[in-house]
Parts: C-alpha cells; structure tokens; sequence
C-alpha cells in the first residue's frame, strides 16, 4: 500500500507490513481448512468452588494444531477467526464439542464455552445451541456461554436479545476478562449473568498488594453479591494469590494453581477421581 501511495519515505516499512499480511494470508488459508482437517481439539480447564475446591465446571479452550504452522495460539487464531468470521463455523463445532465431552463426564458437573460476539449477534446463533444440545443430549441447565464486555458495544439491543433467548432455554451466561473491557454496567441491569469472571490482571495486582485492584476486586465482589451472581477469579496461580481471592470473597478460582487447561480424557479422570475420594 505505502508503494501504491508514492511514498518513498515509507519503504522501510513495507517489508515487514507485507510480511504481516502475508503471514495473516496463509494463517486464513489454513483456518479455512482446519475443522475440515481436524486439526481443532478442545482442552478443559477446571473452576473450583473457592470454599470447598470441589470442581463446579470445565471452560472449553479451543486449540489448533495446523499442518502448516505447528500450534497457533488462540491469541493469534481467535482473532482472525473473529475478523473473517470463520469463528461463526469454528465456533459451532467447539459448541457440539464441548456439549458432547461433557455429556461423557461421570458428574453432572457444566461445561463453559466462549463465544465471540460474532457468534451471539448471528440471527441463527440460538438455533445453533438447541441443535448442540438436541444432538448431543446436554441438559441445557448444563452449558454456561462466556461473552465478553465488547458483545455489549457493537449491538447492545441484539446482544441482550440473543443473551435472554439463550437463558429462557435454561443455559447460563458468563461476563468473562470482567473489567478489561468499557463497561458501561448498564447491561448488569437487564442481563442475569450466573457469574461474573474477574479477569486475571486485577487477581495478579491484588496478589501483589496491589491497593487499587484490591479494592477493584472488593467492589465487583459486593456488586456481584447484591445482584445475586457468582464471581470467578480468572488466572489464580499460586496458593497465596488462591488464599487472597478467597478472602475477597470471589465463589470460585480458576487458574493454573487448581489446574491447567487439559485434554479431555485428563478431565473425565479428574472428575471420576475426585470423586472417588469425596
Ligand atoms: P479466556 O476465555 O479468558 O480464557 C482464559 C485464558 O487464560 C486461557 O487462555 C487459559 O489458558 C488462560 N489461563 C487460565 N489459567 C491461567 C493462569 O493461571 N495463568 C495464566 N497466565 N493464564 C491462564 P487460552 O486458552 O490461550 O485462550 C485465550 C482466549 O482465547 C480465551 O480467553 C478466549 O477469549 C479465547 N478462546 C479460547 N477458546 C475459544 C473458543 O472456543 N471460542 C472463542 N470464541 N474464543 C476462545
Ligand atoms: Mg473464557
Ligand atoms: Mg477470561
Ligand atoms: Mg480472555
């Protein structure tokens, strides 16, 4: 482009910015191809009840294995699923996926699955989560969805449409990274999130003393409390960062320190040996 506009000040430039649309190029080809490949699996992360410790749910944490490219980080691939809207397909097939591990746990424990405001502001966005549910026998009182803040600033009105529609069928909502994003906390109002998920920034700053996330943590605590949702502390990885969210009251952890995102059959063996031992 830099070439295109005659300006040959900006030649430095145009190596890498080409690289980078090359890269993203080439990334988008092989996307385009990696269900149909099957190069898409699902790990599960556990979410501990902050009290008792007990798993309450696993998020579903997509993961892509390209021929091509090795293994690509959602950070890069979500991205640019969003931007061509391939998460659209991508997202249908980790929604029957996650609905079909979950329905082989050997407890009737919630699988959380994210979804990219793409996804929630298609018109048959609904439809596609009866059908994962119908084909795969999941209760619905067993699927929570995790939006993000940003579902909220693109259509607001849709997305509290697509969000009610979503619950009348008996699943839950999360408000996932809560407090990255522009909250305008205005759709705290008309939206029954079951759980708000503190983002691990503000989990990391208190852990530190952090005064300011501190209080932060405090307020989304006792605003969660008043509205009759749970809190999620996102990220926890040690046992003092566990020790102070426990403290500040959050209902439930998530985090390397109870549990890294795992291949499902690591997640089957962690509910049936947990279980076990209660
Ligand atoms: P997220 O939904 O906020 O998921 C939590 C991310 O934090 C995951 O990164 C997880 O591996 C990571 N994490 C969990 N515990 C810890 C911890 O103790 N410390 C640290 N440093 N990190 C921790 P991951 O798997 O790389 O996913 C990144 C993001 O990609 C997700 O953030 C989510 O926004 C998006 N994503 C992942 N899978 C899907 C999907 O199936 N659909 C959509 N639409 N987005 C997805
Ligand atoms: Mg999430
Ligand atoms: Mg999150
Ligand atoms: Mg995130």
């Amino acid at each position: 482009r830099a070439k295109d506009d005659g300006g040959g000040v900006h030649c430095t430039y145009v190596p890498s910015l080409h690289a980078d649309a090359e890269e993203r190029r080439t990334l988008e080809l092989s996307l385009r191809h990696a269900i149909a490949k099957e190069e898409m699996h699902l790990n599960f992360q556990p979410v501990v009840n902050a009290q008792s410790e007990g798993i309450v749910s696993f998020e579903a944490l997509l993961r892509w294995t390209s021929e091509e490219h090795g293994m690509v980080s959602p950070a890069k691939f979500i991205p640019l699923a969003e931007d061509t809207r391939l998460i659209v397909p991508i997202g249908k097939w980790v929604l029957h996926e996650a609905c079909r591990q979950a329905t082989r746990w050997p407890e009737e424990i919630k699988v959380a699955v994210n979804v990219s405001g793409e996804q929630l502001l298609e018109p048959n966005f609904t439809a596609t989560v009866v059908e994962a549910l119908a084909a795969t026998g999941l209760p619905a009182n067993r699927l929570e969805l995790e939006v993000t803040e940003s579902v909220f600033l693109r259509d607001g009105r849709t997305a509290n449409e697509a969000l009610e529609a979503i619950i009348a069928l008996g699943c839950s909502i999360a408000l996932d990274d809560f407090g990255t994003g522009y909250s305008s906390l205005g759709y705290l109002r008309s939206i029954r999130f079951s759980t708000i998920k503190v983002d691990r920034s503000f989990v990391q700053g208190a852990a530190q003393e952090s005064p300011e996330s501190i209080a932060i943590i405090r307020a989304v605590v006792a605003m969660a409390q008043s509205l009759e949702m749970q809190t999620t502390a996102e990220g926890v990885e040690t046992v003092e960062q566990a020790d102070m969210i426990r403290e500040l009251g959050c209902t439930k952890i998530q985090g390397y320190y109870f549990g890294r995102p795992m291949e499902a059959s690591e997640a089957y063996s962690l509910v049936a040996k947990r279980r076990n031992a209660a």
